[in-house]
């Protein structure tokens, strides 16, 4: 039989569940774009994305998803032929660094694989020996939403320094905004992106590419930007439309402005603080069904994991059978296990994710980890014991 009637809860990392608050805002005939409340509406947006963001700098909005504000990002400091370093660690580290490819750019990689954080003694070495400067920035993924791997951004801009380097330090935040611990100005971020889809609680759409003042200096010295992706009118308008580049996405800023109180009400750093440990509920619970049987974090250590997404390998065919368990019987989406293995390998059905990020309480985790309980149990799946109570133990700290 099946037990999945009931609210539906989709577990993935992006898009993420919508909290009734931002569903209600948006349910509403469509505004007047030339005047009225959305004018209001829409500048208000600014200030308070930016809080999020830790950061005084610049904020410019792209009717886009995550991909739109990589490629948003790079047009504006990047022409073509010159030089970007990435740090990939997992799939999204690669895509960022093939839309620069797409854009002209040479890119060069490090590449720390799919279990390990970035290694900022060797961005610090291939800095050292750009010794003409070449590179003109280096991209940092804060979280890899394919292996859960959270890098140290703060190190990377401490790799620049110690390399007396001028490149610019680009984040994709995308996973980790309002989720994990993120302080643009404090780290010395130059160039940071973010999308609505997945801390902030809206549907996919909208994304963000916040910039300092080297930035936007870089950009004016650029020979040609495409008028489209050009940061400039968009984050310092003299006309409303010009935010947009167009038309504005008028119901997708009632559900950011909904999402934004949610923030600011809770709090940023209560929102970090519940991120936290609610993932450390999660991993108290896979490590207890680590305890025998395949069932393993992708990430050894606790410091290098997400708050926002959680990789496990599980091996073949268990994940792909696992998902289907919880969905069908239990109600509960779980991710697919991204870039692990390729789509036609047999390998593939042998990781899963669990996406814990933005409007999420500790019943919602602890359900989660129950269907999660009962499907290795139905499917014969070995796995440690103790996990729920390991969980509710985490819980109980609240
Ligand atoms: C989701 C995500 C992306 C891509 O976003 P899309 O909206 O799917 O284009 C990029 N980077 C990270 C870290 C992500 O989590």
């Amino acid at each position: 039989m099946s037990l999945s009637q009931g609210r539906p809860y989709l577990a993935i990392p992006g898009p993420s569940v919508m909290p009734d608050a931002v569903l209600r805002a948006m349910h509403r005939a469509s505004p007047n774009i030339y005047e009225g409340d959305l004018i209001d509406l829409t500048a208000g947006l600014i200030p308070d994305l930016r809080r999020v963001a830790r950061t005084k700098g610049h904020v410019a909005i792209y009717i886009a998803n995550g991909h739109g504000a990589w490629e948003a990002a790079l047009a504006n400091v990047i022409a073509p032929g010159e030089r970007v370093l990435v740090a990939a660690t997992g799939r999204f580290g690669h895509g960022w660094g093939d839309i620069a490819t797409g854009l002209g750019a040479e890119v060069e990689i490090l590449d720390f694989g799919k279990q390990s954080p970035l290694d900022p003694g060797r961005v610090e070495d291939a800095l050292r020996a750009d010794k003409a400067h070449k590179i003109k920035a280096v991209l940092v993924t804060h979280v890899d939403t394919s292996t859960s791997i959270l890098n140290d951004v703060a190190a990377v801009r401490a790799a620049l320094d110690a390399a007396r380097h001028p490149a610019l330090l680009m984040a994709d935040c995308i996973a980790s905004l309002a989720c994990d611990r993120f302080e643009m100005d404090a780290w010395g971020v130059d160039v940071m992106v973010a999308a609505s889809q997945k801390g902030l609680m809206t549907p996919p759409g909208l994304s963000f590419v916040f910039f300092g003042d080297k930035a936007a200096e870089l950009r004016a010295g650029m020979e040609r930007v495409s008028r489209y992706w050009d940061w400039r009118p968009r984050a310092q308008p003299e006309m409303f439309y010009q935010y947009f580049g167009g038309t504005a996405p008028t119901h997708h800023l009632f559900g950011l402005r909904a999402a934004l109180d949610m923030i600011h009400e809770e709090g940023i750093e209560a929102v970090w603080a519940r991120h936290d440990l609610l993932a450390q509920a999660i991993w108290a619970a896979c490590e207890a069904w680590g305890q025998d049987g395949p069932l393993q974090l992708n990430v050894d250590t606790p410091a290098y994991r997400s708050r926002a997404v959680t990789s496990l390998r599980i091996g073949a065919p268990h994940g792909s059978a696992l998902r289907k368990w919880v969905q069908d019987k239990a109600g509960v989406t779980l991710g697919i296990g991204l870039g692990m293995a390729e789509p036609g390998d047999p390998a593939w059905h042998g990781f899963f994710r669990m996406g814990h990020m933005g409007h999420v309480n500790a019943h919602m985790v602890l359900g989660m980890l129950g269907a999660v309980d009962a499907g290795l149990s139905a499917l014969e799946i070995p796995h440690g014991s103790g996990a729920l109570e390991a969980a509710t133990r985490v819980i109980a700290r609240a």
